[in-house]
């Protein structure tokens, strides 16, 4: 019998899944199709090690008092009972939790005359659950910087650095890493049974000018590192380009000493670091680390994405799809928290976080629990929602084998352009989201396309390229998005697209001017208020659009213009002011520009559809059905056919779809349908959803319902899966396999 969660507020925290077991049983009396209870239709990968696996990891992020009567036992029934299969725990670095013989070793004060790295990691080899040591270099106290001042990070004077957080800050090139930091490692890994190390705070803000730092300047460059203010602007300037370029390198080169010294206990030792969200561009380039380069060094990629830190619902969605386009072998883990990150005593709302963590989960992705209230939740002083993730590792570890090797599975990839996000950071985060909110309303099947990764085998079965604002493009990307488009994918793209080359060069036009049958007239307005788009010419991209002469604009347009010689055809055109007040003078004479909103292009065998506005961006900050409709019926007119899935789901139901590339899909359905408040309270069950899934030339052969809350019916009705999910109230889940059809 599975144990309920207790109820809080009223709130049911979790429900647990219907019992698969008799929906099987049933659907397969129906339909007479050899549904599967245990084991996969296809042969079972071979053996990957641990970290290659679904990960179920908690996090006890321990105070400094919090080791006084260490409650060793406490911890491996709170690991027991998450049905984790890892446990993070402090190590050393600003704070040792072992006793250390080193002079520069700063043992916890609470210590007492026992060794609870020793007794927790017996414990947890002894039951198979993985141990990873946190430690942290980013800086020492004064006490412990004396001794070995050289090692530490300097201004331009070549003195330290200011005290940050009460710590005289480090760099990567410095002693204190390398030597105290590397060594401290090393000896964690010899002294207890630990599979790896959690490098907190991996990255270094702004420039250094110690001794290491700038030998290694002048031998890269033959002058010394640029003199400026100890600002963020200053650092991020052209003066320092040079520089940062250097540290990103040097911050890889200590990620790489770091990563040997664990790999000589064993490939099967990991590192994993901190590295800030998808989203983000002061930390990665005021830090010199940032997930997009650092990716390889580490054994599973982490995306940070709490959910007080206000974010849409779906970023714990979009952070997995994220780092699975960056490096699709390697575990995508979202690393959050059954308690809040800013108050952290405090639980986050179960419901709310409930559809957070099976977002993640449908998507592929693995989950971290990181608490810092407590050694275990009985000491806690908040015990409302402590085994949050309980059903989530459950399903994780019941589904381990089968979900093997998925992937996301996409109709559509979003572009990520590191390029941009570097150098046009306005709106690049809004503009992402909001493309995939639309796509997730539409319910068709997304990822990501990461421009580090741009190769022809990652648009392998994409049939149309979104392209939100992605302003820097290298000659390289503009040719294989034409022959993309020429060979028949879809493209759908706004505003600045392709205007600039990777290094932020203008191009004085589109890169990709003949794939959008236009090209910029090289102005930008603001069209925040009062500015529209004037119908030219009805077209399947306003199929949603209705009985209207005009939509509505906003945010900014670039000014376009479509030559003599271009077949494209203006959909709509630029227009306004029309000005609000006073309302007597709420009009304009000849409202027509010469100016086209929206571009259609045939470009060889692919559609294309160009927006002079931030449409993108304005289907998350505004979300009027003029931006978002539209988008919608864009992508849908650039993917040129019927769609894959076909569903009368509401767009409050997110579908993610996986495939492990043998024929064997994941499906699931995530329910946010709720009030129209965050944080999410009360969640509304859904009845009689149906899916119909295009198996193309491969049809269905069995099922497996993984997750449900109701019964779910499958069968095969011609080339589709039909699926029936009778009631739906947080989470389903079903894996589809498919066999070839006969010729
Ligand atoms: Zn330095």
């Amino acid at each position: 019998m599975r144990r309920q969660a207790p109820k809080i507020n009223g709130e049911t925290p979790f429900m647990p899944p219907f019992a698969c077991s008799t929906i099987a049983h049933s659907a397969f009396a129906m339909l007479g199709l050899n549904c599967l209870l245990a084991s996969s239709a296809f042969a079972e990968p071979p053996e990957a090690p641990w970290h290659r696996r679904p990960l179920r990891i908690v996090q006890t992020l321990l105070r400094e008092p919090d080791v006084v009567g260490y409650d060793v036992d406490g911890v491996m029934r709170f690991v027991r009972e998450s049905r984790a299969n890892c446990l993070v725990i402090n190590g050393g670095g600003i704070i040792d939790f072992f006793r250390y013989d080193s002079e520069m070793a700063n043992p916890n004060p609470f210590l007492e005359d026992r060794d609870i790295l020793a007794e927790l990691s017996e414990a947890c080899h002894k039951e198979g659950i993985k141990l990873l040591a946190r430690v942290d270099f980013r800086g020492a106290e004064e006490a412990r910087f004396r001794k070995h001042p050289d090692w530490f990070a300097a201004g331009p004077d070549g003195e330290p650095k200011p005290l940050q957080n009460g710590l005289r800050p480090t760099c990567f090139n410095g002693g204190y890493r390398n030597e105290y930091g590397i060594g401290l490692i090393r000896h964690l890994l010899e002294t207890y049974r630990m599979d790896g190390v959690w490098y907190n705070s991996v990255h270094s803000r702004g420039a250094c000018y110690c001794a290491v730092c700038q030998e290694k300047y002048r031998a890269a460059t033959g002058e010394s590192i640029p003199v400026l203010p100890d600002a963020d602007d200053a650092f991020l300037g052209p003066e320092m380009a040079r520089y940062r370029a250097l540290k990103a390198q040097w911050g890889l080169e200590h990620l790489d000493r770091v990563r040997q010294a664990i790999k000589a206990f064993g490939d099967d030792r990991v590192l994993v670091g901190e590295v800030f969200g998808m989203f983000g561009v002061s930390v990665p380039l005021t830090g010199g680390i940032d997930v997009y380069t650092v990716s390889p060094y580490f054994d599973f990629l982490i995306g940070k994405a709490f959910l007080d830190d206000g974010q849409y619902p779906f970023l714990a969605g979009s952070t997995i799809r994220f780092l699975k386009a960056l490096d699709p072998e390697k575990q995508a883990v979202l690393l959050t928290g059954a308690h809040r990150n800013s108050d952290r005593q405090i639980f986050e709302p179960p419901l709310e976080l409930e559809g957070w963590l099976w977002e993640a989960i449908a998507n592929g992705g693995s989950i971290w629990n990181a608490l810092i209230a407590g050694s275990h939740p009985e000491t806690f002083l908040d015990r409302r929602n402590p085994l949050a993730t309980r059903i989530p590792f459950d399903f994780l570890a019941r589904r381990e084998q089968a979900s093997m090797g998925m992937k996301p599975s996409a109709d559509v990839k979003v572009y990520y352009s590191g390029a941009t996000r570097e150098r046009f950071s306005g709106g690049f985060a809004a503009a992402i989201q909001g493309a995939e909110r639309v796509l997730l309303q539409r319910h068709i099947p997304l990822g990501f396309l990461t421009d580090n990764n741009f190769t022809d085998e990652s648009l392998t079965g994409v049939r149309a390229l979104v392209l939100p604002s992605a302003a820097a493009l290298s000659d390289a990307e503009i040719e294989r998005i034409r022959a993309f488009v020429r060979e028949g994918g879809g493209l759908v793209a706004d505003f600045q697209t392709s205007l600039f080359d990777e290094q932020g060069q203008s191009r004085g036009g589109f890169g990709l001017a003949d794939v959008f049958g236009c090209d910029t007239a090289g102005e930008i307005k603001t069209t925040d208020r009062n500015f529209y788009q004037r119908i030219r010419r009805r077209h399947p991209v306003l199929a949603s659009a209705g009985d209207t002469d005009i939509l509505l604009n906003g945010a900014r347009t670039l000014l376009c213009e479509i030559g003599a010689d271009s077949g494209a055809q203006a959909i709509c055109s630029y227009i306004g002011p029309i000005k609000s007040q006073p309302p007597e003078r709420s009009w304009i004479g000849d409202a027509d520009t010469d100016h086209p909103t929206i571009v259609v292009n045939a470009y060889g065998k692919g559609r294309v559809v160009y927006f002079a506005n931030e449409i993108m961006r304005l289907c998350l900050e505004d979300g009027h059905p003029d931006f978002s409709d539209v988008l919608g019926d864009a992508i849908q007119f650039a993917i040129g056919g019927p769609p894959r899935i076909e569903t009368d789901a509401p767009p409050s139901v997110h579908l993610a779809l996986l495939e492990n590339g043998a024929g064997a899909y994941a499906l699931s359905l995530v329910n946010h349908t709720s009030a129209p408040w965050r944080p999410v309270r009360y969640r509304a069950p859904l009845e009689d959803i149906t899916i119909r899934l295009d198996l193309g030339d491969r049809s269905l052969s069995d099922f497996e319902i993984w997750a449900a809350d109701g019964p779910i019916q499958v069968e095969r009705i011609d080339r589709c899966a039909r699926i029936r999910v009778q009631r739906l109230q947080t989470f389903s889940s079903i894996a589809i396999y498919t066999k070839q059809n006969a010729p």
